[in-house]
C-alpha cells in the first residue's frame, strides 16, 4: 500500500509572519489521517513553520538544496542544514530550477544522493515541455530525465524517493492534464522504475502529479491507479483549497 502524499509548494511566497498565518489556517482543521500532508516553504519560513507544526501530522519540506555539505557556494543552503531544522521532505529538480537556475539531470542525481544520505526525502520532479509533448516526445524526455535522476541510486532507497510528474505546460497555467493523460505518464514513470530495478520498486515507488491541481479535480487525478498524490503550487497558497486537497 503507497501511502498518499499531497505536498504544497509555495514558491516564492509567504514571508514567516504570512507563512505562520496560513500554516495555523490548516492545521486546525480536520485533517485525512490516511494522507501525507507536507508543505515547502521558503528557506526563511522553515524553521517557525516546523515550531508551528509540532503535535500535529503536517511534514515540512524545502524546495532545493546543494549537494555539498558545505564549502564557498555562495547564496546556497546544505542538506545538513535542512536537516538541522528537521525537514522531512526537500523537491528536487523542479521545473522552475531546471528552467531559470540551470539544474541539470546531474545536479538533480547530486541532490537526490544527498538528500538520501543526510536523512530526508527527495521529491523529484520530471516532465515535459508543451513543444516537447506536441513532437510526441513526452515519454522519451521523461524517461531519460528517470533513468539520470537514478543514476546509482539503489533499490532499496526506493520508498524514501517520491516522484512528481509534472508537465511544464500545465504548472501555473490553470491547465491540467486529463486524469487520464496524467495516469498514463504516471504508469510509464512507474514502468521505467521497474526497468531499471524490478517489479517490488515498481509497486513502492510513489507518483504524485502536479500541474493545476485543485480542489475541483483533486479526486479525479487521486482516483487513479498509478497517481499516490499531488505536487499543488497555487491551491497550496490558499488554506481552505489546500485542506480540501488534503481531505480529497
Ligand atoms: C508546482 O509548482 O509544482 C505546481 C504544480 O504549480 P501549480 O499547482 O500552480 O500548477
Amino acid at each position: 500500500m503507497r501511502t498518499p502524499i499531497i505536498a504544497g509548494n509555495w514558491k516564492m511566497n509567504n514571508t514567516i509572519k504570512e507563512a505562520l498565518e496560513l500554516i495555523e489556517e490548516i492545521k486546525i482543521q480536520n485533517l485525512n489521517e490516511n494522507v501525507e500532508a507536507v508543505v515547502c516553504t521558503p528557506f526563511t519560513a522553515l524553521k517557525d513553520v516546523k515550531e508551528a507544526i509540532k503535535g500535529t501530522d503536517i511534514k515540512l519540506g524545502a524546495q532545493n538544496m546543494h549537494w555539498e555539505e558545505s564549502g564557498a557556494y555562495t547564496g546556497e543552503i546544505s542538506p545538513m542544514m535542512l536537516k538541522e531544522i528537521g525537514v522531512d521532505y526537500c523537491i528536487i529538480g523542479h521545473s522552475e530550477r531546471r528552467q531559470y537556475f540551470n539544474e541539470t539531470d546531474e545536479t538533480v542525481n547530486k541532490k537526490i544522493k544527498s538528500a538520501l544520505e543526510t536523512g530526508f526525502l527527495p521529491i523529484v520532479c520530471v516532465g515535459e515541455t508543451l513543444e516537447e509533448r506536441e513532437a510526441g516526445k513526452a515519454e522519451e524526455i521523461v524517461k531519460a530525465q528517470v533513468i539520470n535522476a537514478f543514476k546509482d541510486i539503489p533499490g532499496n532507497k526506493i520508498a524514501d524517493i517520491v516522484i512528481a510528474y509534472e508537465p511544464i505546460w500545465a504548472i501555473g497555467t490553470g491547465k491540467t492534464a486529463s486524469s487520464s493523460d496524467a495516469d498514463d505518464m504516471c504508469g510509464f514513470i512507474r514502468k521505467t522504475i521497474g526497468e531499471i530495478y524490478s517489479e517490488n520498486e515498481k509497486e513502492i515507488i510513489r507518483i504524485q502529479y502536479g500541474g493545476s491541481v485543485k480542489p475541483s479535480n483533486v479526486k479525479e487525478l487521486m482516483e487513479k491507479s498509478n497517481i499516490d498524490g499531488a505536487l499543488v503550487g497555487g491551491a497550496s497558497l490558499k488554506g481552505t483549497d489546500f485542506v480540501k486537497l488534503i481531505n480529497f
